[in-house]
């Protein structure tokens, strides 16, 4: 480090060295207190050492650069200079706070150190000036555990218990009950404590205790708490942490003095009114530490009418210079105001969407800013219920948040009973729990309030299912272990009986225990507002998907564009139609299948009358049957038994088709087109259905753009085998009717190999949509259903970054999206001149990161459970303002 290079700056007096926009350099804290000094707001003098300085200290195998010091001592002496006082001064000290601040806010993470230079003589000497005895060596004791524990890891713990004993002594409830010799005398204890954990008087020389201090700083940077902090926050890529040594300002000298938090609107509902707590008499740690019950903030406009207009005048100050919501903190010394803090305030999903829109109306920010202020995931908090607030409710266990918003209900493990008890009390909630689900628990899946799984991830069945739904799913438990035959559940170590509550929260992965009361779902006016404004500038169309005509009309509410994908096999599930999936599946030959598949048939055709007239003259995707057959069948006794019964044949005819359908790896087994290769007449019968819905549809006097979509394509030869058979199938049903609609036939690109081949794939599909679940599956050789063993220790040991399942691998199957669209255009272009439709129906089109993904390779749409249709639209817009390609629609 160079003697010349500038490693410390400074600020107070209506000046400083630094500004907000330095962040990176000076942290949040230190580049505001820089910003508000500027801009004339009443701020402690004080400076502060770079986080370069803290890089440096580590690169040098944690030593200080002698560089440093120098600089250090001339803030020192500008600050005493200012003030008038002298650091260590017997008569009148000058004490000092030093703080840590990284670039991005970690809360309590890192080391604070306050009433630094108090020193044997200058506290006397403090007590002397202010006449204070109590308070001079309240503050002394103070410092002498903060530095005892933090600065030289002796136990906060030795401190606290001369501190009890001395009360017990004194027969007092509260510190503020000891009387000025009481704290002497702690003094004194406390510096024997000191001594005893140090093996060294405390330190009498406040340059000693300040560069301590700041040393003290930078090794909590790499501190347990502040490692596992930042690995949970995703933080990333910052130098270090800063160190601000500031002035201190006491807000406990007495009645005119005064200390407080407080945010410049309210963070719970976004409303424009001054929002916090403040104690009169009081030292900031004290507000924080709910010793005493804090005042609102309102009050202050009585106790200290001066100081709170005085106050307003900052927060307004604030917001029109910052144009963002603050999170301040002050203090009242004597009735003068000092401001310790301004950042931008953390609020929830339906605040930010209020404060952004209201700033936007008030011509604060313009639109575009309004909508980049909105985290996209933060609307989960608008559209479904979540845990009340107040509740405070304390989670005893964690799985992988898998369908958002929270949920209570009695614990029930199988999806038949709970159907039963659906029956026998309606209106109870439920909460489904089993160690996974499958195609066969749909019924009960739906009947439940939320779903709790034990093992897998963000693309397994309960997790795509209950999305899709809008129900609270948390999967992946892996401290949960269920003991069906016992009739309970135990969880971290707690046994939970059938019939007992338990909550849920999807968007944390939070489980509880009993029964946590929650809040409903608050779009308002502002939303709608913002969804506006986000439409106008997105490129990406959004869509849904959808199954069932009540999911498609939610859908379109929350503003979907139409159906990226109808999986066709969660139709196949209620009532009578399981009976003759089952039968179809269960028939010795073709004409038995037929024979069921034509009593499937007018289902199917209702249901997509239904899904045709929900979203009509929108587009609408389906899927012909996906996933491997023996889904459709239960694999144990009980379930085989009443199949047997139900379709009139020997329970030993079921366990051996169950036997035959058996496969090691049904992923990568007889599903997707090769299913309907192999049996074609299913996919007839779907195709069949689509297209004289359409033809209904359309001659009802709606629009129809029904798209066939055939699955899990690997070769072109797969989908012109199905296409052509499509074809004369749809062809026979428009003779039939005599009647013609458009339709499309195109193709979901999951394999890797559909991607590498997407050129000729291209030359017979009408549209490509990439199915990023099973295309994230196949490209990592990942199992979705059983990353749970494994995708921990992988984010943990640092090996992924995030669940590729969740947000879409750009590095990897990012390039099979990027090469099979750009292939695929190039080739459709080439042979008829058309433009190829090109959108992705994967979890992953309701993941704002993926969706900016979407945007950068330029697809035309994504597709989304109906719930994230409003996530999508706003991570759409977000992504066109970030590269600048935005268009203005007109809708
Ligand atoms: C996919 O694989 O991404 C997809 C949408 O299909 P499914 O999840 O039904 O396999
Ligand atoms: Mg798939």
């Amino acid at each position: 480090m160079s003697d010349t290079h500038k490693y410390v700056y400074s600020f107070g007096d209506g000046k400083a060295e630094g500004k907000a926009d330095m962040k990176a350099l000076l942290g949040g804290k230190g580049a505001n207190l820089a910003e508000m000094s500027v801009i004339g707001i009443p701020v402690p003098p004080g400076f502060t050492i770079t986080t370069e300085v803290c890089a440096a200290y580590y690169e040098n195998g944690k030593k200080l650069s002698e560089a440093v010091r120098p600089q250090v001592e001339a803030a020192i002496a500008q600050v005493e200079k200012q003030l008038g006082l002298r650091l260590g001064d017997p008569a009148d000290p000058l004490l000092v706070s030093v703080r840590s601040g990284a670039a991005l806010s970690m809360p309590g993470m890192m080391n604070t150190i306050l009433n630094l230079g108090l020193s044997d003589a200058a506290t006397e000497g403090l007590a002397k000036k202010t006449g204070n005895v109590r308070f001079a060596y309240d503050g002394y004791r103070r410092l002498i555990d903060m530095f005892g524990s933090v600065v030289m890891n002796v136990e906060h713990e030795h401190f606290e218990h001369e501190l009890a004993a001395l009360k017990k002594q004194r027969g007092v409830q509260l510190d503020t009950e000891l009387s000025g010799d009481d704290l002497k005398l702690l003094v004194e204890k406390y510096k024997a404590v000191y001594k005893k954990g140090t093996g060294s008087d405390f330190p009498q020389d406040p340059k000693d205790q300040l560069w301590a201090a700041i040393m003290a700083v930078f090794n909590s940077w790499e501190g347990k708490k502040a490692i596992e902090y930042r690995r949970i926050e995703k933080i990333t890529g910052l130098k270090g942490t800063a160190v601000n040594v500031q002035a201190m300002v006491f807000g406990n000298m007495g009645n005119d003095s005064g200390t407080g938090v407080a945010f410049t609107r309210d963070p719970n509902t976004g409303e424009d009114v001054f929002y916090g707590d403040y104690l009169i008499n009081a030292q900031g740690e004290d507000v924080v530490a709910g010793i005493r019950t804090p005042e609102p903030i309102s009050r202050l406009d009585t106790d200290m009418p001066k100081v709170y207009e005085q106050l307003m005048g900052i927060r307004q100050k604030l917001e029109s210079h910052y144009k963002e919501m603050q999170d301040i903190e002050f203090t009242v010394q004597g009735g003068t105001l000092y401001m310790l803090q301004t950042r931008t305030g953390k609020r929830t999903g339906s605040s930010a969407v209020r404060i952004a829109v209201e700033m936007a109306q008030k011509g604060l920010i313009d639109e575009k800013t309004a909508i980049q202020r909105v985290n996209p995931d933060s609307l989960n908090h608008l559209l479904l219920p979540g845990l009340d607030p107040k509740a405070n409710a304390k989670p005893v266990a964690q799985g992988i948040a898998a369908s958002p918003g929270a949920a209570s209900g009695k614990v029930i493990l199988s999806a038949e009973a709970v159907v039963k008890h659906a029956e026998e009390h309606p209106g109870e909630s439920i909460m489904l729990v089993r160690k996974e689900t499958s195609p066969e628990d749909v019924a009960g899946m739906h009947l439940a309030k939320g779903i709790l799984t034990a093992t897998g991830g963000k693309a397994s069945h309960a997790a795509v299912v209950a999305r899709g739904w809008g129900k609270p799913c948390v999967v992946g438990c892996d401290a949960m272990v269920i003991d069906e035959k016992a009739g309970h559940i135990i969880i971290a170590g707690h046994t939970v009986k059938v019939g007992e509550y338990l909550t849920i929260n999807g968007t944390t992965g939070d489980v509880m225990i009993g029964q946590v009361p929650t809040v409903d779902a608050q779009m308002g006016p502002d939303f709608a507002t913002l969804m506006g404004w986000a439409d106008k500038v997105r490129v990406l169309k959004v869509r849904t998907n959808a199954d069932s005509p009540k999911d498609a009309l939610k859908a379109r509410e929350f503003g979907a564009e139409g159906i990226g994908l109808c999986r066709t096999e969660h139709m196949f599930f209620e009532g009578q139609r399981i009976v003759d999936m089952r039968k179809m599946i269960l028939a010795d030959d073709e004409a038995g299948r037929q024979a069921a598949l034509s009593a499937l048939e007018p289902y199917q055709r209702e249901d997509f009358v239904g899904l045709f007239k929900a979203m009509d003259g929108l587009p609408v995707t389906i899927r012909l049957l996906d996933p491997p057959l023996h889904e459709f069948l239960p694999h144990d006794d009980a379930g085989q038994n009443e199949v047997a019964k139900q379709l009139g044949v020997p329970v030993e005819k079921v366990k051996l088709r169950v036997t035959q359908l058996h496969e090691s790896n049904p992923m990568l087994g007889l599903r997707g087109c090769r299913l309907a290769i192999k049996f074609p007449e299913i996919a007839d019968m779907q195709v069949r259905a689509i297209i004289e819905a359409a033809i209904e549809v359309k001659k009802a006097g709606m629009s129809v753009l029904p798209e066939i979509m055939i699955p899990l394509v690997g070769t072109v030869e797969e989908l012109s085998f199905l296409k052509k058979r499509a074809i004369i199938v749809a062809d026979a049903c428009m003779a039939k009717a005599g009647a013609k609609v458009e339709y499309l036939i195109g193709t979901m690109i999951e394999v890797p190999r559909a991607a590498l081949t997407a050129d000729q794939i291209a030359e017979e599909a009408e549209f490509f949509s990439f199915g990023t679940n099973d295309l994230t599956q196949m490209t990592f050789g990942f199992s979705r259903d059983d990353i749970t063993s494994f995708m921990s220790s992988y984010i943990d040991g640092k090996i992924l970054k995030v669940d590729p399942f969740q947000t879409l691998d750009a590095t990897g199957v990012g390039q099979l999206v990027e090469m099979g669209t750009r292939k695929g255009r190039e080739a459709r272009k080439a042979k008829t001149g058309e433009h190829l439709k090109v959108g992705i129906c994967g979890e992953h089109g309701g993941d704002p990161e993926s969706v900016a993904f979407c945007h950068k390779v330029g697809m035309d749409y994504v597709s989304c459970s109906p719930f994230r249709v409003p996530i999508a639209r706003l991570a759409a817009a977000q992504a066109a303002l970030a590269d600048g390609k935005t268009i203005s629609r007109d809708r």
